[in-house]
């Protein structure tokens, strides 16, 4: 006798579930883990099993995306965040758990709850009716996967991740590169262009060349697709590969020389704000460190701050921002919502907040409240507007929270204290969101 069904119990999943049962929604909550299946990265039949490593980053809320979400998280009543925070081991200033503690201590606790029944089963369709939450993560099972693909289209499902890094744009160097797009069509700021000599294009491929990778797991096998291989890949293939495709410098006139440039490295507008660029063609399995080192010796991108870094893994998401409402609703059939990492976002801590919000959103609708989206000042409400709208579709691809997801702030700032300002915002317009301010007549009125 539910009335929302949340199918998926791991960070998403939990997380949903609690902040429903909590606003006293009577949730059934289907995993398939303990019922003779499981995905190929898990290892125990617990609930919100971490997978990997045993970190939610950084717990730093004054100068950090990801720890300004854990104190969001925090004053919603996140059950993940509270048992992240009572399974603490030291880890300076991340907050890191031990792992079977936190899976066990989450696991009790929504058992425990008496509007909570989990059920130990694989669900293979999406149900036609009723209030439904799909958290079923990165490996969702392959026949619900299909079911969904289904349901929103072949293309607006991936099965695999092609991260080209993210680079803050207000860190790459304008004195070098410069605006403009091949041969003057489009709009004339639709890329950045990053021009490169014929000797540091040799220097840079050579780099590519020797640069240590990552391994892919056995079951990964990311297939490479044309299109989105690997740069390094495609680096390997011929010394000139990359400067006939995604790095040819023909139809951009560098406006330092008035010339084409030997090569070229092209950055994209990745969200509506303009604040993140992504560089085009150069998604990658290099390790972060080497990726850092390598793009920062890029002209241009000398001072980069990399908002992501590239990679390539087994990543079952949907193409959310043309495929969610602003509360996580599939458009095509709104009693599905969605949560978690399947969403396109990225992280144990991410994947857990858009578990919070559809857990509040669907809390609201079966209660007959409203809950408006947070505002897009807090980390939640960034993380959330990216994804159901903010972040261009067509090369949407997951990503952590960061501050490039926040409008800007305004007017001139130091650099040192920017990050204290958007967190400073964030928490008051988190405080008028919870409690909103009464109008005067209102007041008044009372
Ligand atoms: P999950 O935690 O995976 O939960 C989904 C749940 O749904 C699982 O319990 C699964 O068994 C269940 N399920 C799937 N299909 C069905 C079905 N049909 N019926 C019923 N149940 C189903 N993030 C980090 O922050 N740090 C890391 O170190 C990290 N490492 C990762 C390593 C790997 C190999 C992968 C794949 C991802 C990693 N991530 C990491 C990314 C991401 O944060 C985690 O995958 C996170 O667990 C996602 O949360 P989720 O709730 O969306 O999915």
């Amino acid at each position: 006798d539910h009335q929302v069904h949340i199918i998926g119990g791991g960070l998403a999943g939990s997380e949903a579930a609690w902040q429903l049962a909590e606003a006293g929604v009577r949730v059934k909550l289907s995993e398939m883990r303990g019922s003779g299946v499981s995905t190929p990265a898990h290892h125990t039949d617990g609930l919100a099993e971490l997978v990997c490593s045993n970190s939610f980053r950084s717990d730093d809320a004054e100068s950090n995306a990801v720890g300004l979400l854990h104190q969001e998280m925090r004053t919603l009543g996140s059950l993940i965040l509270a048992q992240g925070d009572a399974t603490r081991v030291p880890a300076g200033s991340a907050l890191a758990m031990d792992r079977d503690a936190f899976s066990a201590g989450v696991t009790a606790a929504l058992e425990a709850h008496p509007n909570i029944t989990i059920v130990r089963e694989r669900i293979e369709a999406l149900p036609v009716s009723g209030p439904t939450i799909v958290a079923t993560g990165p490996l969702t099972d392959p026949l619900l996967a299909d079911a969904i693909a289904a349901a929103t289209g072949k293309d607006a499902l991936a099965f695999f991740d092609a991260i080209a890094p993210i680079v803050h744009r207000d860190s790459i160097d304008m004195d070098i590169a410069w605006f403009q797009s091949r041969w003057n069509k489009g709009e004339g700021s639709d890329y950045i262009n990053c021009p490169m000599s014929k000797d540091e294009y040799y220097t840079f491929h050579a780099e590519l060349m020797a640069a240590e990778k990552t391994e892919y797991k056995g079951w990964e096998d990311v297939p490479y697709f044309e299109g989105c291989m690997p740069i390094e890949v495609m680096a390997e293939r011929g010394i000139e590969t990359l400067r006939f495709g995604p790095m040819k410098g023909v139809g951009l006139d560098d406006p330092k020389t008035g010339r084409w440039p030997y090569a070229v490295v092209q950055l994209r507008q990745d969200n509506a704000l303009g604040t993140l660029w992504n560089i085009v063609g150069f998604q990658t399995k290099l390790k972060h460190g080497e990726q850092v080192r390598i793009f920062r010796t890029i002209p241009g991108l000398q001072n980069a701050e990399f908002a992501r870094l590239g990679g390539l893994h087994r990543n079952t998401f949907l193409r959310s921002p043309e495929l969610l409402d602003p509360e996580l609703r599939l458009k095509s059939q709104p009693n599905i919502r969605f949560a978690g990492q399947i969403t396109g976002c990225e992280g144990y801590v991410e994947s857990a907040a858009v578990g919070l919000l559809a857990g509040r959103f669907a809390a609201a609708e079966v209660l007959g409240t409203t809950l408006a989206p947070p505002p897009v000042e807090t980390a939640l409400g960034a993380l959330l507007h990216h994804i159901t709208g903010a972040a261009v579709a067509e090369t949407y691809q997951p990503m952590n929270v960061n501050f490039g997801l926040f409008p800007p702030i305004e007017g001139r700032t130091k650099k040192a204290d920017r990050k204290r300002m958007y967190t400073d915002r964030a928490r008051a317009a988190l405080k008028d969101w919870l409690n909103p301010p009464r109008s005067p007549a209102a007041a008044a009125g009372s």
